[in-house]
């Protein structure tokens, strides 16, 4: 052997032993997952006391680094694909976007430009347009993937602002927001917080917040009197899929009246955009076609690996201005364009092999299949939990969000600690309308029926145990 393939060999080799042992780490993880205890057993400080320390002085082996890190890690890794981890909102990873996810780092393409790498920026295309039919959102919009919703919602506004700023006669590019006319965001009450962070980002300062009502929507009453107030540029920006009720602003309505003011309207969908893609859901996003842009997650309701989210824009001229590096507003791009005048990264993974990957293994009926059963497992929660003496469901069970109340404050505390300390299922505390409350969002494709009745149980032995008063 000359000596080039005998590097070639030695490297190889290194990468054959490093993934042969990440494979055998990786089934292991999923295969105890449906079993393990949900929450983790070590806090951070306790794996940095594994992991951290002084700076190795040397090099190790690959496949050593490999078994150290898993070692060190699992105990400190919380189920979050468990079939019973309902925090947060927060998916699990279907076998073959997960699959793929690996086979994206493997290729590490960096994704910004169609001549440069044109697998990827074709998978990311083909992807993008099945969304766009699965969704029913206008064909020729451009998909952005980013890391999440909070980016989403970031370049959806973006692309906002450019739009309402040329429209008032100001060139945003060339003098900045500073002596320019002022915009005015306009958005529920109950928007997700990264509304607001994205909002920063932008320099558009803190939105006029509009009244909602029971379940967290948006009043299209006062949507329209908070318009009449001013004049001049702007942007309303409406919720599908609220955190806590999972109830969606009313969008037909709410971008008609946004839009005889030229308001742009974005709809932050994180995880309700999904409910588009369902025929017994999809009167929940009713109109919202009609709306500017849209945000949504990969990672949650599609269930592809962390970090996956899609930015959509119906004016590709008004997102390739904000983003592209040659851009002009008035010229409008000529074909497809590049990823690059979608996203505010210039280099970035090709996440979106990812949901090409889950949207191939589903097909229309998997996607269906999964929203729809995504709804279902959080009825049949809600109506597990009401059950139970001294429960009760606050919310309209509208999507995939269940909120529930266990008698006092004090109470519900309570019982949602007992709850993550019995460890069979993890739910998360919060507080909505004025109460404290458990939280259940139900966004893993693999919740089956006895996840349900286990985690039921749970919140049942919860009741018992955590119970402060009657
Ligand atoms: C999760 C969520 C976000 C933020 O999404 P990330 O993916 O965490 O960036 C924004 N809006 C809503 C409604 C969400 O549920």
């Amino acid at each position: 052997m000359d000596r080039h393939s005998d590097r070639v060999t030695a490297r190889s080799l290194d990468y054959d032993a490093a993934l042969a042992r990440a494979v055998e780490h990786a089934r292991g993880w999923l295969t105890a997952l449906p079993d393990r205890p949900v929450p983790p057993r070590q806090n951070a400080d306790e794996v940095l006391a594994v992991v951290g320390g002084p700076v190795p002085e040397g090099p190790s082996d690959a496949a050593s680094v490999v078994d150290e890190l898993a070692a060190a890690a699992e105990p400190g890794l919380m189920a979050m694909g468990s079939g019973r981890f309902f925090g947060w909102v927060i998916g699990g990873a279907l076998p073959a976007a997960l699959a793929a996810d690996w086979l994206t780092s493997t290729w590490d393409q960096n994704s910004g430009m169609r001549y440069a790498t044109p697998a990827a920026v074709a998978i990311e295309e083909a992807a993008g347009s099945w969304l766009l039919d699965l969704l029913g959102l206008p064909s020729d919009a451009s998909v952005g993937f980013v890391t999440g919703a909070t980016m989403a919602n970031f370049t959806g506004l973006a692309a906002g602002r450019q739009r309402v700023l040329t429209d008032a006669g100001w060139d945003l590019d060339r003098d900045g927001l500073t002596g320019g006319p002022r915009v005015r965001v306009l958005v529920g009450a109950e928007r997700h917080d990264t509304v607001d962070l994205a909002l920063r980002y932008l320099g558009l300062g803190a939105p006029r917040p509009v009244a909602t009502d029971d379940q967290g929507r948006l009043r299209v009453d006062a949507l329209r009197a908070a318009l009449a107030e001013g004049t001049g540029p702007a942007i309303v920006c409406l919720q599908a899929g609220n955190v806590h009720s999972g109830a969606f602003d009313p969008i037909a309505e709410a971008t008609a009246v946004a839009h005889e003011h030229d308001a742009w309207v974005h709809v932050d969908g994180a995880f309700g955009l999904w409910a588009g893609a369902s025929p017994s859901l999809r009167h929940l996003v009713a109109g919202y076609e009609s709306a500017d842009s849209w945000a949504t997650d990969a990672h949650k309701t599609l269930n592809v690996p962390y970090d996956c989210g899609l930015a959509i824009v119906a004016d590709r001229a008004a997102v390739r201005s904000a983003f592209g590096v040659h851009a002009d507003y008035l010229v409008h791009a000529e074909g497809p364009g590049d990823p690059l005048e979608r996203v505010p990264e210039l280099s970035r993974r090709a996440r979106g092999i990812t949901v090409w990957a889950a949207l191939r293994s589903l097909g229309r009926s998997g996607v269906v299949d999964l929203v729809d059963r995504l709804a279902l497992r959080a009825r049949q929660i809600a109506e597990g939990i009401a059950e139970i003496d001294g429960a009760e469901i606050v919310n309209e069970v509208a999507f995939t969000q269940v909120c529930a109340a266990f008698g006092s404050d004090e109470n519900t505390r309570a019982v949602t600690a007992a709850l993550i300390a019995d460890g069979t299922s993890w739910m998360s505390g919060s507080r909505w309308q004025g109460r404290d409350i458990l939280r259940v969002s139900v966004s893993n494709w693999s919740t089956d029926e006895d996840d349900v009745s286990r985690s039921v149980d749970a919140v049942r032995r919860a009741m018992a145990t955590g119970r402060v008063s009657a």
